[in-house]
């Protein structure tokens, strides 16, 4: 392990006077979990990781920074796929774990709102909301270790966008220490407030580059009393935007889940985890996964869900269904969709792309770029899933039969630019829900207008003059 950079004199003991010596991490074997990336292709090097109690202290330990030009990466669950919550190899910053900012300051029931702070594990801001008689929807994989400060700076999607948006929509107010130690009280519970530029929505997404999120207000909504699932079978990704088109009209908000996985991503999983179920005899091309909610009862979302499957199914557009009618039925079909990632990690490492498109394009976009890519790499095995609803693909890209995963890495450039560059021909997006970090900078900079960027640096210039939040990450 390589040893931290020294530290400009004094600075980790104004640290340790602001947060208590048992809260700033120097020992480079203590700091080591902080510094490395959640899929391991990575560790950094910082100066020390600091733990501060509440926004107070953030505050001190920013202003502190700020002083000696030291940056800072803020850091929540470390579960973020970017590289953006780990310091670079320079050694230079210093890490700003929000873990200990944990409490849900308060739920205002009538307003529908609930007041966290940042370093809250999602799970259990959805508990709390739970416990409250009411939800919190935003939902992923993650949920276990990722916080509410790293789901609102990455601006996290999850699996019931298309019902309750991105965690942008789910916010109504922050709270941040500015690069330079100030604590801007925003945690505003408002539906309406048309006073001026929304500050709010520059802190979200902005993955710690321009302040450290310290608390927010959080939406809450009513808990639904039933949520039904259902796998069909399908022809191809056209069915299965028409397959989407007729749910909505037919169910409307009820909606609230509905994923793509191509047939290839089921044998995949069903290689790697055989116990999981089997939903159908046969295979087909592509499947749905479909969640409806009901406000009203069970029965009534079986209904919505039994006439408008069952309608797909005259109309030619479904060619099987499955519905599952028990929770642990429920829960194996999503078992399926949420073992892919896992199943894909088992195989071997590929090559990733977290995009999004016009709903209306993807099936078009799904034939078009398969094509391009089986022209410069034959045999190359697409393994396609994603948000459906939300026009958001992980659009990962496997080696031909016989050819070694880690040797089509070396392809890794060649890959990227054919899928991102029928990603831009479609007026997409080349990061759904993953953010930029660090990982993407050359792409964005490749793929976002010229003016667009200049204002991305004109608002960082503006609120971290310095330049010691996150730096190197997104610009
Ligand atoms: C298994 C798995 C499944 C996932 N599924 C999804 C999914 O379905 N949808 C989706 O959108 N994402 C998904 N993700 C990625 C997602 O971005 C993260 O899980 C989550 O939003 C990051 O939260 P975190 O607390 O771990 O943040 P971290 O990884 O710690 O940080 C992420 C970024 O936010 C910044 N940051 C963190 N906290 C703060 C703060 N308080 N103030 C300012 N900046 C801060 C960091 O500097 C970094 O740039 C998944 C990740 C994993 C590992």
């Amino acid at each position: 392990m390589t040893d931290p950079l020294p530290a400009p004199a004094g600075l980790l003991d104004a640290l340790a006077a602001i947060v208590g010596e048992a809260h700033l991490v120097r020992d480079p074997g203590a700091m080591a979990p902080f510094l490395a990336d959640w899929r391991g292709r990575f560790t950094g090097r910082a100066r020390a990781v600091v733990l501060p109690f509440d926004t107070a202290e953030v505050a001190q330990v920013v202003a502190v920074c700020a002083r000696a030009r030291v940056p800072i990466v803020p850091q929540g669950g470390r579960t973020g796929l970017v590289l953006g919550s780990v310091p670079d190899a320079g050694g230079a910053a210093i890490v700003l774990s929000l873990r200990r900012l944990n409490r849900i300051r308060a739920v205002d029931a009538a307003n529908r709102t609930m007041t966290v702070e940042a370093g809250c594990i999602l799970a259990d801001v959805q508990q709390a909301a739970f416990e409250a008689g009411m939800l919190f929807p935003l939902s992923l994989a993650a949920e276990g270790s990722c916080t509410i400060g790293g789901n609102l700076s990455t601006n996290a999607g999850g699996t019931a966008v298309l019902r309750y948006g991105n965690t942008r929509e789910l916010c109504l107010g922050l709270e941040v220490v500015t690069a330079d130690g100030r604590v801007w009280d925003g945690l505003r519970g408002l539906r309406k407030d048309n006073t001026g530029y929304a500050l709010r929505e520059l802190f979200i997404g902005a993955e710690g580059t321009l302040g450290v999120i310290t608390a927010a207000v959080l939406k809450l909504f009513p808990q639904p009393k039933a949520a039904l699932t259902a796998l069909v079978a399908l022809a191809s990704p056209r069915e299965a935007l028409a397959l989407l088109n007729l749910m909505q009209e037919r169910c409307g908000a009820a909606l609230t889940g509905y994923e793509l996985m191509s047939d290839f991503c089921l044998r995949l999983v069903a290689t790697h985890f055989p116990k999981l179920p089997r939903p159908f005899a046969t295979h087909y091309p592509q499947y749905a996964l479909v969640e409806l909610s009901s406000l009203e009862s069970e029965d009534h979302a079986a209904e919505m869900v039994e006439t408008s499957v069952g309608a797909a199914l005259d109309a030619g557009i479904a060619l099987d269904a499955v519905l599952a009618t028990s929770t642990s039925q429920a829960l194996g079909l999503w078992q399926l969709r949420e073992h892919i990632p896992l199943a894909q990690a088992t195989a071997g490492k590929n090559i990733k792309h977290d995009i999004s498109l016009p709903v209306s394009s993807i099936p078009a976009f799904i034939e078009r770029t398969d094509a391009a890519l089986q022209a410069a790499f034959p045999g190359c095995q697409v393994v396609c899933f994603g948000h459906l609803g939300d026009g958001n693909l992980h659009y990962n890209v496997a080696p031909p039969d016989g050819i070694g995963h880690d040797s089509f890495l070396s392809h890794q450039e060649g890959v990227n630019r054919i899928v991102h560059d029928s990603v831009a021909s479609f007026h997409g997006s080349i990061s759904a829900e993953h953010g930029i970090g660090a990982l993407k900078r050359e792409d964005l900079v490749r793929y976002k207008p010229p003016v667009e960027l200049d204002m991305m640096r004109a608002i960082k210039a503006a609120l971290d003059p310095l330049g010691i939040m996150n730096p190197g990450k997104i610009l």
